[in-house]
């Protein structure tokens, strides 16, 4: 007969009372530490942070209040794109913090609206196709302060979305699009078709953050007075 094993360890109700002890100090402890809140600007340089803090920043949401834009077969609706992309960038920007408006397409606070930048949010159809395109008024008062704006929009948007800029096929939708002719003339202006909906489908939908973020970078490059 082989002899009692040893006891090892502790009884079961000590272990109990300690681990007890220790969660509790865990919790006063979470308590006087609380871990800090995601910070979606913790991904942005300072001097972006400094160039768009304060800053006036008004967004469409394109074909929102309206219409549901280019809709795919599966259902998919360039506007419910288009809002998810604005909410994320609205996001970044107002933890700078900026003064961001989101705006509807026909929204009735277009009209002589202003503010330090303004930038209507559309995507493109449906086709297998990849690409972005950036736009300012054709009639632009200001022809080269919005081409500024425009560069400043396609560069950070390649950089952060790897998107190809797609210059040539910019039509006339984008060049008169109605709300240049109603925000006020200081206003500086542009237009972004963000990506098809067809070939870009899984960027546009499962990482809106990042046209988001690119968008945010390109609006920061102009306010921050990049040449
Ligand atoms: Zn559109």
């Amino acid at each position: 007969m082989a002899p009692p094993r040893a006891r090892t360890g502790l009884p079961l109700g000590k272990v109990l009372v300690i681990g007890g002890a220790l969660f509790l100090i865990f919790l006063l402890y979470r308590h006087m530490h609380p871990p800090p809140p995601a910070r979606p600007t913790a991904s942005l340089p300072p001097e972006e942070i400094r160039a768009l803090t304060g800053r006036q920043i008004a967004l469409v949401a394109g074909h929102t209040g309206s219409d549901p834009g280019a809709t795919c077969a599966d259902g998919l609706t360039e506007q419910s794109v288009n809002r998810r992309i604005v909410e994320h960038a609205a996001e970044i920007l107002r933890s700078v913090p900026a003064q961001v408006m989101v705006l509807q397409e026909y929204d009735p606070r277009l009209d002589g609206l202003q503010a330090d930048v303004f930038l209507s949010v559309h995507a493109d159809s449906c086709l297998p196709l990849s690409g972005f395109k950036v736009a300012r008024w054709a009639r632009s008062p200001h022809p080269a302060r919005d081409d500024r704006l425009v560069r400043c929009l396609r560069y950070h948007y390649w950089l952060i979305t790897g998107l190809s800029p797609d210059p040539e096929h910019v039509t006339e939708d984008m060049t008169e699009y109605h709300a240049f002719h109603r925000v006020a003339p200081d206003t500086p202006a542009a237009i972004i078709e963000v990506g098809y909906l067809g070939g870009d489908r899984e960027l546009l939908t499962q990482r809106p953050d990042l046209p988001a973020l690119g968008i945010v970078e390109g609006l920061a490059c102009f306010l921050g007075g990049t040449p």
